[in-house]
C-alpha cells in the first residue's frame, strides 16, 4: 500500500526524522490558510498523488506551464498555485500518459537548500537484508544513476541481529561526503529511518531529495512510503491513510475477491491460477507479439464466483480486446473451472474472443463442456497454441 507525501512525513517526523514544517489542505482556502500559518517568506505548494517526478510534471489543461511542485513568495502565489493544482491532471513520469486528478494539496515551508541527495531504505531479497542507498545525485531518478553511473550509489546492509548501529550510519554519511554538523545530523537522520522503516513494517521509503540545508541540517523534503500489505493488519495507523481514490478500481475490487490482480497496458486480459503460470502466461504472449493487459492469479480454489468476478474485472477494462484464460488444473478440477467459465461468459455476456486452454485433472471433461456450451469459445491444447490464437483473434478484432 502506498501513501501520500504529507503522510509520509507525518509518520517519519514522530520518529524524529527531520521534515521541513507543512500542512495538508484539500481546498484553495485551506492551502491558503495553510501559508498564513507558516513563517515565510518562502512557501511550496505540493501536490499530493501517488507518484513520482511531480515537479518536471505538467497540467493537461495547461501543458506548457509549471508542474505539480511549485515555489512561491507569498500566500496570493499559494492561492494561485493551488488553483492551479486542484482538481486538475498531473502527468508525470510515472502517471502514465493518462495523469491523476490533484485532489489534496501540501503547503510546506520554503527551505533553503545547500545540496540535494536521494536516499532510500528496501529490502533487499538477494541479502534478505533492510538495506540503505543513498548518491550524491539528489532530485534524479535513482534508475537513472544505477544504469549510467551505479558508482555513485552507496549501498550499506543492516544485519537484522544488530538492527542499524552508529557506525551503519556514519558509513553512509562518509560516502556522501558529510562532515561537521551535517554528518551528525545525516547520522541522527540515518538511525531514525531505520527505526520508522523497521516499526511500521515498511516496504521502501525513498527520499529524493535528502537535503543539506544552509544551517547544515539534513531533512527530508520528499517523502515516498510504501508498506508490506501483510502487516497491515497491525498497522492501523498506516492503514487508515489508504485513499482509494488514488488506487486502480480494478486492483481495488479484485483484492475483495481475493484475487492477485495488477492492471497492466496491453490488451489481452489473463486468467490464470498460479503466480508462476501467470507469469509465463504474460511471458508468452509478449513472445508471440501481443501486449497482456493484466497480471491476474485466480489462484488454487477458484469458485464459480471468483472466475465470475474476474471476468468483470478483466472486462471492466476497455482496452481489453481478449481474453487468455489457461488454467492448470491440480487440487482444482477442470470440468469444474470450465463450468465457472461458462457460468461466468453468460453471466457477463461476453463480447470479446475468448481462449481457453485447459490442462490436468479432468481435462477431458472440462473441454466437453466448453466445446458443448454453445459459446464461441476457442479452444487451445497448450501454451503456445494458446498463446498464438488469442494474439491472433484479438489482432483481428483490432483490425475489424
Ligand atoms: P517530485 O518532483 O515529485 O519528486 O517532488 P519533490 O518533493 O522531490 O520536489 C521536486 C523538487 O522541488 C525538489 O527536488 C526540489 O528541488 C524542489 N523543492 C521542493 N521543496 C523545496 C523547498 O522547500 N525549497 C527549495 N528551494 N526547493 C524545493
Ligand atoms: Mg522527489
Amino acid at each position: 500500500m502506498n501513501i501520500h507525501e504529507y503522510q509520509a512525513k507525518t509518520l517519519l517526523e514522530k520518529y524524529g526524522v527531520a521534515v521541513p514544517r507543512g500542512i495538508a489542505a484539500m481546498s484553495v482556502e485551506e492551502a491558503v490558510k495553510a501559508a498564513e500559518s507558516l513563517p515565510g517568506p518562502l512557501y511550496v505548494v505540493k501536490s499530493q498523488i501517488h507518484a513520482g517526478g511531480r515537479g518536471a510534471g505538467h497540467f493537461t489543461d495547461k501543458p506548457s506551464g509549471k508542474g505539480g511542485v511549485r515555489l512561491c513568495k507569498s500566500a496570493e502565489e499559494v492561492r494561485d498555485a493551488a488553483q492551479a493544482m486542484l482538481g486538475n491532471i498531473l502527468v508525470t513520469k510515472q502517471t502514465g500518459a493518462g495523469g491523476k486528478e490533484v485532489q489534496r494539496l501540501y503547503v510546506t515551508d520554503g527551505v533553503d537548500i545547500q545540496k540535494e541527495y536521494y536516499c532510500s531504505v528496501v529490502m533487499d531479497r538477494a541479502t534478505s537484508r533492510v538495506t540503505f542507498m543513498v548518491s550524491t545525485e539528489g532530485g534524479m531518478d535513482i534508475e537513472d544513476v544505477a544504469e549510467k553511473t551505479p558508482e555513485k550509489i552507496i549501498r550499506v546492509g543492516i544485519d537484522p541481529a544488530t538492527g542499524m548501529m552508529p557506525f551503519h550510519a556514519r558509513k553512509l554519511a562518509f560516502g556522501l561526503a558529510l562532515s561537521g554538523d551535517a554528518l551528525k545530523s545525516a547520522t541522527r537522520f540515518f538511525m531514525a529511518l531505520y527505526k520508522a522503516f523497521v516499526d511500521l513494517d515498511a516496504a521502501i521509503v525513498e527520499i529524493n531529495p535528502m537535503i543539506v540545508t544552509d544551517k547544515n541540517d539534513v531533512m527530508a523534503l520528499d517523502a515516498k512510503m510504501t508498506f508490506d500489505d501483510n502487516a497491515l493488519f497491525r498497522q492501523k495507523d498506516v492503514a487508515a491513510m489508504r485513499d482509494e481514490s488514488e488506487e486502480d478500481e480494478k486492483e481495488r475490487q479484485a483484492h475483495e475477491y481475493d484475487l492477485s490482480y495488477v492492471a497492466l497496458d496491453g490488451n489481452i486480459g489473463c486468467m490464470v491460477n498460479g503466480a508462476g503460470l501467470a507469469m509465463a502466461t504474460m511471458d508468452i504472449i509478449k513472445l508471440y507479439g501481443g501486449e497482456p493487459a493484466n497480471f491476474l492469479d485466480v489462484g488454487g480454489g477458484a469458485t464459480t464466483e471468483k472466475v465470475t468476478a474476474a471476468f468483470k474485472i478483466i472486462l471492466s477494462d476497455k482496452n481489453v480486446k481478449g481474453i487468455l484464460v489457461n488454467i492448470f488444473g491440480g487440487i482444482m478440477r477442470c470440468d469444474v473451472i470450465a463450468d465457472g467459465i461458462v457460468a461466468a461468459a453468460r453471466d457477463v455476456s461476453l463480447d470479446v474472443p475468448l481462449v481457453v486452454r485447459l490442462e490436468g485433472t479432468n481435462v477431458d471433461q472440462g473441454k466437453e463442456i466448453l466445446a458443448k456450451s454453445g459459446l464461441p469459445i476457442i479452444a487451445a491444447d497448450d501454451l503456445a497454441d494458446a498463446a498464438r490464437k488469442i494474439v491472433d483473434a484479438t489482432g483481428k478484432a483490432q483490425a475489424a
